[in-house]
């Protein structure tokens, strides 16, 4: 039960505390959908509790998307995008957990299925 650690960190991140300093760094990276699960889930987690860098992230959002949006010409509701895209953001961290639990419980499900095998082998 090797792996069991690394898939545990995956589902389940202890909280760590990321500073200002920290979320700021990936707000680039979260617009461009850069983050690995740990990083995207404390991230977010930040965004919610500092009203600081949620505005800092909305400014980047608005420097980035609105200049593309200009250049298309697109009508645009800016900070209702940015409210979908953190909602989207937080259900695809939902379900790449739940693709790792599910790939964890299938590896468990294959040790069990060899360890029965292997008694029947023996019993039979
Ligand atoms: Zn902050």
């Amino acid at each position: 039960m090797q792996n069991y650690r690394n898939y545990t960190q995956d589902i389940e991140d202890e909280s760590t505390i990321m500073t200002c300093k920290d979320a700021d760094k990936l707000i680039p990276l979260f617009l461009d959908d850069d983050l690995d699960n740990r990083e995207l889930s404390d991230f977010l987690d930040h965004i919610d509790s500092c009203p600081e860098c949620k505005e800092e992230l909305t400014i980047q959002f608005l420097v980035k998307v609105g200049m593309i949006r200009l250049e298309d010409g697109n009508t645009f509701n800016l900070s209702s995008e940015l409210d979908s895209m953190l909602k989207e953001a937080r259900k695809r961290l939902r379900y790449r957990r739940s693709l790792v639990f599910a790939s964890f419980v299938l590896q468990v499900a294959v040790a069990v299925l060899a360890v029965l095998a292997l008694v029947l082998a023996i019993v039979l």
